[in-house]
C-alpha cells in the first residue's frame, strides 16, 4: 500500500513540483504590484527550493528502489506482487514480470515501457 502510493507519487513528482512552481510564479506575479519585496523573496526561495526538491526527489526514488530490490530479491514483482516473474532480458540486466509486463533494472528502478508508434498507413 505504502509502496504503491510512493510509486505513484514518484511517477508524478516532476509534474507536482512543476505545479508548485507554477503557483509560486502566479503568486509572485501578483505581488509585483502589491508588495515587490515579496516577489524577490519568492524568487530566492524558489531558486533554493530547487535544491530541496531535487534532494527530496532523490531520497524518494532511493527509498522506492530499495523497496523494489527487496521484493525482487524475494522473487515478487514490485508492481503486482505476482511470484511468476524474473524473465531476465538477456544482456540488459532487466527483470521483467510475466504477469504485468513491468520491467526493473538491477538497482530496482522501474523502467518506463517503450511504446512503439504505429507505422503510418500508406494509401
Ligand atoms: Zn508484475
Amino acid at each position: 500500500m505504502i509502496l504503491k502510493l510512493l510509486r505513484h507519487f514518484n511517477r508524478a513528482y516532476g509534474y507536482a513540483v512543476f505545479g508548485i512552481y507554477l503557483v509560486a510564479f502566479g503568486i509572485a506575479f501578483l505581488f509585483i504590484f502589491i508588495f515587490p519585496p515579496a516577489t524577490l523573496a519568492l524568487l530566492f526561495i524558489s531558486i533554493f527550493g530547487l535544491i530541496f526538491f531535487n534532494v527530496l526527489g532523490f531520497a524518494l526514488r532511493t527509498i522506492e528502489r530499495r523497496w523494489n530490490r527487496a521484493r525482487l530479491a524475494k522473487g515478487l514483482c514490485p508492481e503486482c506482487g505476482a511470484a511468476a516473474l524474473s524473465a531476465v532480458v538477456a544482456g540488459a540486466g532487466e527483470i521483467r514480470c510475466g504477469a504485468c509486463d513491468a520491467r526493473h533494472d538491477a538497482q530496482g528502478a522501474w523502467i518506463k515501457p517503450v511504446v512503439h508508434e504505429p507505422e503510418p498507413v500508406q494509401a
